[in-house]
């Protein structure tokens, strides 16, 4: 859905709406917020580029990694601020990192929206279904 609907979680929300405008983004102009809530603290990260485009990183990894280091391991929920329209999904490698710290991505709402106030959402689960676990690790 991306019509104008009311928040799940407003502070989450606008975590990643205030982390969007510190973006360091002056290659792709494609600026990034991000907010994740973990021990019921929230985390923001936006993106960083470089000069050296591949070393960029997206603001949902910064984010989960603010928690990390903060010693908050399990996501609770994750909201994503972008321009776009309709707003922006998580990439996958930031899938990825998000299941690594979500032992039940089901019960992890992800959501995205933009500055016109529009919102979609997801769970994690469907965001990456069949993920890869390290369950299947020796
Ligand atoms: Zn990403």
């Amino acid at each position: 859905m991306t019509a104008p609907s009311e928040p799940a979680d407003a502070a989450l929300e606008a975590a990643a709406s205030g982390a969007q405008r510190r973006a360091y983004a002056p290659y792709s102009r494609f600026r990034v917020g991000a907010a994740v809530r973990a021990a019921g603290e929230i985390f923001e990260g936006a993106n960083i580029e470089n000069a050296s485009y591949p070393l960029a990183i997206c603001a949902e990894r910064t984010a989960v990694f603010a928690a990390v280091l903060s010693g908050a391991y399990r996501l609770e929920a994750v909201a994503v601020c972008t321009d776009a329209s309709p707003p922006s999904s998580p990439c996958g490698a930031c899938r990825q990192v998000l299941l690594e710290f979500a032992p039940d991505p089901t019960a992890v709402t992800v959501t995205a929206i933009n500055p016109r106030g529009e919102r979609r959402s997801w769970t994690l689960a469907e965001l990456i279904p069949d993920g890869f676990s390290g369950k299947e690790l020796p």
